[in-house]
């Protein structure tokens, strides 16, 4: 794969900031506060004030699947937990890989992620949701965040760090930003960027906590971290020798940094600079300090866990039983948007004989006033799928 290419993969954020910001104006300039509020906690000393030692964060994945195929297994999540945490807490075997100039930077963030135990109401969880969608693949943006778009609500987003894992089109992963809307607020990840030793959740993480690319999304631009050099840009690959650019002499471009776009053998390491940026987010009193009162951790309240959602028989609708006699029904389970949507039974001579709105992905239609005869049903929904099927009634 070209290097551009995977870098464009590696990770949406800009593209997705971009996007956000052309339908809520005024979020440049609430932005613009929240950078001001973080320089200000830095500075303070906010972050140390708050309780010493490891940090836990609740976390939930919700998985979205079209087919089988894409659930995701709890082995699944518990690897890639284990080298989130691994990497946060420099823990993870590649570190022996730091460039040697970049050593004295490595930071042990002191910052874990679980699986949470307890959902918002304090039942029992298994920190995994798994949502069947009628969506078969996702554009970048929010939708998959709504259950009304079929994706899934996340969880208040105050209490948990949320991960929606599902086929997305272009991207491995991108993560809301801090000061937008609390509804929308978590990660994005592909399901193919999940599992062990797989990194692009470690950089993800790093944004929903406050970091910014080193580059600053800027040529040479500031990332609000004053132990990472100005970089000119992002870095593809994995280089062999030291990049200089922006004057960085004679550290150059720390492309083993999380935060960079290099491989995810080439990434190992986050500064000093970058853990105090993040606690200061996590201190009392910061933009992300109420994740200390989550119930996630907590032990739930009621022990039984809420059933997992049924899957759909079929991935189409089906139309039974035909031949029918007093009713007919029809099964749309494999995409709830049919519900609301309106539909017509027609006779052969091309009138309509019933016509309505479907009121549930099992409907059924009551023929007592039909003569027996063939009949055709069609279904419209306004995105403009059509669906037509003709039955018998005796
Ligand atoms: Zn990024």
């Amino acid at each position: 794969m070209p290097a551009l290419v995977q870098a464009q993969l590696r990770c949406a954020g800009v593209e997705y900031e971009q996007s956000i910001k052309q339908t809520q104006p005024q979020l440049t300039q609430r932005l613009l506060e929240v950078e001001q509020l973080i320089r200000q906690g830095m500075e303070s000393g906010q972050w140390q004030r708050t309780q010493e030692g490891t940090l836990v964060i609740p976390v939930v994945f919700h998985n979205l699947y079209h087919l089988p195929s894409e659930k995701i297994s709890e082995q699944q999540v518990q690897a890639q937990l284990k080298t989130l945490n691994d990497c946060f807490r420099m823990r993870n075997a590649d570190t022996v890989n730091t460039r040697s100039v970049f050593k004295p930077y490595a930071a042990d963030c002191e910052i874990e992620f679980r699986l949470a135990i307890s959902d918002p109401r304090r039942r029992s969880t298994s920190g995994i949701v798994r949502y069947y969608t009628p969506i078969s693949s996702w554009k970048m943006g929010d939708d998959m965040k709504s259950t009304s778009k079929m994706g899934a609500d996340g969880w208040d987003s105050k209490s948990y760090l949320n991960i929606w894992v599902c086929r997305m089109e272009k991207f491995a992963g991108f993560t809301s930003v801090i000061g937008s809307d609390p509804k929308l607020d978590g990660i994005v990840l592909d399901l193919g960027a999940i599992g062990a030793g797989q990194k692009t959740l470690v950089h993800e993480v790093g944004h929903w906590l406050g970091l910014k690319h080193l580059w600053g999304d800027e040529y040479c631009g500031d990332d609000g971290v004053s132990d990472t050099p100005k970089q000119a840009s992002y870095t593809p690959g994995c280089p062999s020798t030291p990049r200089i650019t922006c004057g960085n002499n004679p550290t150059g471009d720390m492309y083993n940094n999380y935060m960079d776009f290099t491989n995810d053998a080439c990434m190992t390491l986050f500064t000093e600079g970058q853990k105090r940026r993040m606690r200061t987010l996590l201190a009392n009193g910061g933009l992300r300090g109420s994740l200390s009162n989550s119930p996630g951790l907590k032990l739930p309240l009621i022990a039984e866990m809420p059933l997992a959602e049924q899957d759909p028989t079929w991935l189409e609708p089906k139309l039974f039983p035909n031949p029918a006699t007093s009713y007919v029904q029809i099964d749309l389970s494999y995409d709830r948007r049919w519900v609301g949507q309106s539909y017509r039974i027609i006779d052969l001579q091309g009138r309509v004989r019933m016509q309505g709105a479907i009121t549930s992905v099992i409907h059924q239609f009551e023929l007592t006033g039909l003569d027996k005869g063939y009949y055709l049903l069609e279904a419209r929904r306004t995105d403009g799928v059509v669906y037509k099927a003709k039955f018998l009634k005796q």
